[in-house]
Parts: structure tokens; C-alpha cells; sequence
């Protein structure tokens, strides 16, 4: 029992975002919801929140499930807790050295838990909550398991049909706030070629892999993408992504060739040759790891340069892929990313993506999907093939300024700094005037005397989304502008003409 004991104290403490983003998650809970799902991006430091999470239940005697999405993961996942500080784990997997019954915290991959009888748990963690299983969504809604609380973790909680089955949408933090903020490296992305895909079918919205990988697996391209990384990748240690085997094999063919020490890793590598070349990669002996899809997840390596030769239409996978340079580390400026697969042009800045909502699976009405007007998509400076944002005037990677092409574009040309997204577009309110905004309205209603739903509700009104994110709940009442004042009461007199023309009184 000495494992239950004081459980928080080794524990790191929490950053600034974490607690409000352990905030936010008690208060969903607290209003009733059973079923909220954190989206916290790559750096967040999931794993010492999730930690956090768990220690204060073992302080209610409660035991936790965590579920994993993969057999691979375990391993890493309970090194992680255990480097966290968190002691009492048990593995659920057949015969695993750490399989214990008895330890309150039962790390399980999805797998092992569809096959036997699930451990009993008064929390079950669901990591990796965008890779939806069937077992884990008949799980979610047996009824035996109503009362338990799930809570979902996911960098990209896009999954069509996710919102069927979380009922809170928790945003603990943008990518772009967390590059602000230091927590995540800064990026450059360069767009120099991309393959002709106009012959490629798409299937469930995603690319034909078989097509796909026709019409990417050819030798110029193959030798572009090496050329191009000898002309901008500075010899950083390198992911290089390719669309299937094949075009990983290639691309890795064409670098040794070029004399680069390049190594190939997919899913069927053996673990133990996968972590050799995991070693001579973090040594500096390899400089590149070609792959296809399969480092997307659970990679801990310091990557400074994301080769992205792999076209998608998922923004889940880009953000994942991208994601993998994101971590900060030691002598690192900022992240350099080749994309020769078309994605940014196609998906924008991964600091752009973002939705306020899960997807409830229902087909979307034309110009439905977030109401929140997205930002648009980047274009490529002319002079260095940089991706910038659509406004920017000037680029950041050669200092090419652009001449407006037309009236709209001069008017519009506000100045703001690029690739990383460090600030964000004027185009759509941003988060920062989200947060202010709705302080106000906190404001107004503590005069008042209403609750903190009205200002919700209010807030709803003005932006079509609730405040779903721990930065805006967090939000301090602050007085209200008198732009504010006015929207409200200009809100309240269509409210009343409404009313009357209702006939109510
Ligand atoms: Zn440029």
C-alpha cells in the first residue's frame, strides 16, 4: 500500500497550462460530463498531466485504467510514469514482468483489453483518443461503465464520429501558443515541388495509397526530395516520411547514394534493430530516417528536420507527422520542414489547424464545419519557395518582399511574422480576444447577479462555439470595453423586437 501513498509529492509540478488544463477537466466533470476528451498538442506534456490525473485519484482510493493505443506503447508508456514518478503500475499483457493485478494503475493496450476481462477501474484514460476502436467505443457505452468517468487524450481529436462518444471537448492549449510560449520549437517550412496528384483517386477522404504512391514514387521526385535536403536541410538529424515501402526504401536508396547515412524503419522492423537505429540516430551516425506513417506516434527522438514527402488529406496524420519536430531541445533553433507532398499548400500551417468541436459523425451542411472562419491557406514566396501566411508581406526565410497583386491583397497585407504562426491572423478573432472577451462578459454578469452560463451563452452568441478551452475559461471579469457594452445591448433590443414579434409579452 506504501505505492498509494503521498502519490503527488514526487511528481513534477504542473506548468501554467497544465494546471488550467487539470482546471478546465475537474470543472467538466463537476458539471456532469463523463466522457471529456483533452486535446492537449505534442509538448504539452501530456504524460506529467496525465500523471497529475491520476495521482489525485489513487488519493480517493480510486483505481485507474490507462489504455494505450498500441502493444508498443506499453513499454514506453509505463517508463514514462515510472520517470514521472509514478510508482504503483500494473501491466495488463500477457505475460508481462509487470503484470500485477493488485497495483491500482493498470497501463493496457486497447488490444489485451478487447481479448479478457477489464481490470475494475473507478477512472479509465483512453490515450491516443482520435484512433477510435470499436471495442473502446462498446466500452465506452456499456452501460456498466456509465458512471465511470473516460477521459480522452488526443493531440488531434478530429476522428469523424469522436463526438458520439466524448461529451466535453477540453482545448488545454494551441500549438501556436505553446511555440509563444517557448514549450514547442519554432518552424520554417519550405514547399519547393509537389507531385502531380490530379490523377489520383480519393477514397473515405484520403488519398489511393496505390495511386498515390504511382504518382510519388518516381525518380525525379525521389532525387528532388534528396537535392532539396542537401541544398536546405543543413545535415540535421532528419524524419523522412514516404507514402508507402517502396518510396521509403527509395528515397533512403537515393540518399546513401548521395553519401547521406540514411536507415529505413517501418512497422515491421524488429524492436530491437529499431532501436539500434534509434541509437545511431540520436549518436549523429545516421542522419536521416526515412519511414511510412509508422513514426508518427510514441517517438522520442530529436528531430530537427521533417522531410514530408507523403501526401494526405488527413489532418490528424499531418499534424502528427509535423508534430515530431515540434519538441524543443538543447541548441535547437527551430524546426526546418521539406514539404514535396503538397500538404501545407493543401491542409495550411499545422499552428493553423484547429476546431472548436468534436465531429458528431452527422454529414456537415456546406460552410458548417467550425463557424469559426478558418485561416487561409499559406502561399509559397516566389523568391525561396518559404511557405508564409497568405498576408504576409514580406518573407521571413529570404526577406523577399511581395508586391500586392491586387487592391484587396494591398488592403489586406497587414504585416505579421510567418511560418511559425508565433502571432496569429487578424482575419478571425484570435484567441487572445476570445479569452478578453469573454472576461468581459464575466464581468457584466458578476454586475448583474448572473451566472458564469450567461457569459457563456453570450459568448456562444458572438462566436458560434462555446468556450471550450482552458485559456478562455480561465479568463479573469475584467471591465468590459464599451464596444462590448454596446454588442451586449444591441443583443438585448434584437432579443426584445424578437419577443414581440413572437407575440409573447
Ligand atoms: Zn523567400
Amino acid at each position: 500500500m506504501n505505492s498509494l501513498l503521498a502519490p503527488t509529492g514526487n511528481l513534477r509540478r504542473l506548468r501554467p497550462h497544465q494546471a488550467r488544463a487539470l482546471e478546465a477537466l475537474r470543472a467538466s466533470l463537476r458539471a456532469g460530463h463523463k466522457r471529456p476528451l483533452l486535446q492537449a498538442p505534442t509538448g504539452f506534456g501530456k504524460t506529467l498531466t496525465a500523471a497529475h490525473i491520476i495521482a489525485r485519484a489513487l488519493e480517493r482510493d480510486h483505481r485507474v485504467i490507462f489504455a494505450v493505443p498500441a502493444l508498443s506503447l506499453v513499454e514506453q508508456t509505463v517508463s514514462a510514469f515510472c520517470g514521472e514518478g509514478l510508482g504503483c503500475i500494473g501491466v495488463v499483457q500477457a505475460d508481462h514482468v509487470l503484470t500485477d493485478p493488485s497495483q491500482p494503475v493498470q497501463v493496457c493496450s486497447v488490444q489485451s483489453l478487447a481479448r479478457r476481462e477489464k481490470p475494475e477501474a473507478a477512472l479509465v484514460i483512453i490515450d491516443e483518443a482520435h484512433r477510435m476502436f470499436a471495442s473502446v467505443n462498446e466500452w465506452m457505452t456499456d452501460p456498466e461503465w456509465a458512471n465511470v468517468p473516460f477521459i480522452g487524450l488526443s493531440a488531434t481529436p478530429w476522428a469523424r464520429g469522436l463526438g458520439k462518444y466524448y461529451d466535453d471537448l477540453i482545448i488545454a492549449a494551441r500549438t501556436a501558443e505553446l511555440i509563444e510560449a517557448g514549450y514547442l520549437s519554432p518552424f520554417i517550412v519550405f514547399a519547393p515541388s509537389e507531385p502531380d496528384l490530379s490523377d489520383v483517386a480519393t477514397i473515405a477522404g484520403e488519398f489511393h495509397q496505390g495511386e498515390l504512391s504511382d504518382a510519388c514514387n518516381k525518380s525525379t521526385l525521389v532525387g528532388d526530395v534528396v537535392a532539396t535536403w542537401l541544398a536546405r536541410g543543413e545535415k540535421r538529424p532528419t524524419l523522412c516520411y514516404g507514402v508507402d515501402r517502396a518510396h521509403a526504401e527509395h528515397l533512403q536508396q537515393r540518399f546513401l547514394e548521395a553519401g547521406v547515412a540514411a536507415e529505413f524503419v517501418d512497422a515491421y522492423t524488429p524492436v530491437e534493430e529499431r532501436e539500434r537505429i534509434f541509437r545511431r540516430f540520436r549518436a549523429g551516425v545516421t542522419k536521416i530516417i526515412t519511414n511510412c506513417a509508422t513514426l508518427t506516434t510514441g517517438v522520442d527522438l530529436d528531430v530537427r528536420c521533417i522531410v514530408d514527402a507523403k501526401p494526405t488529406k488527413s489532418e490528424m496524420l499531418f499534424v502528427q507527422t509535423i508534430g515530431r519536430g515540434l519538441r524543443t531541445a538543447s541548441g535547437k533553433d527551430k524546426l526546418i520542414v521539406l514539404d514535396h507532398a503538397g500538404n501545407h499548400l493543401r491542409l495550411g500551417l499545422v499552428t493553423d489547424i484547429h476546431h472548436e468541436h468534436l465531429d458528431d459523425g452527422k454529414p456537415k451542411k456546406a460552410g458548417e464545419d467550425d463557424r469559426e472562419r478558418k485561416a487561409p491557406l499559406p502561399r509559397i514566396c516566389d523568391g525561396c519557395s518559404a511557405v508564409m501566411p497568405r498576408k504576409a508581406a514580406v518573407c521571413e526565410a529570404c526577406g523577399a518582399v511581395r508586391e500586392a497583386k491586387c487592391e484587396v491583397d494591398a488592403v489586406d497585407g497587414e504585416l505579421v511574422e510567418l511560418g511559425s504562426g508565433t502571432r496569429a491572423e487578424k482575419w478571425a478573432p484570435t484567441a487572445s480576444e476570445k479569452r478578453e472577451f469573454f472576461g468581459e462578459l464575466r464581468f457584466i454578469a458578476a454586475e448583474r447577479g448572473y451566472s458564469d452560463g450567461w457569459a457563456s451563452h453570450k459568448f456562444r452568441e458572438k462566436f458560434g462555439h462555446w468556450p471550450n478551452d482552458a485559456w478562455t475559461r480561465s479568463a479573469g471579469p475584467t471591465a468590459p470595453s464599451l464596444k462590448t457594452r454596446n454588442w451586449i445591448r444591441s443583443r438585448a433590443i434584437a432579443f426584445a423586437k424578437g419577443r414581440r414579434a413572437n407575440g409573447e409579452t
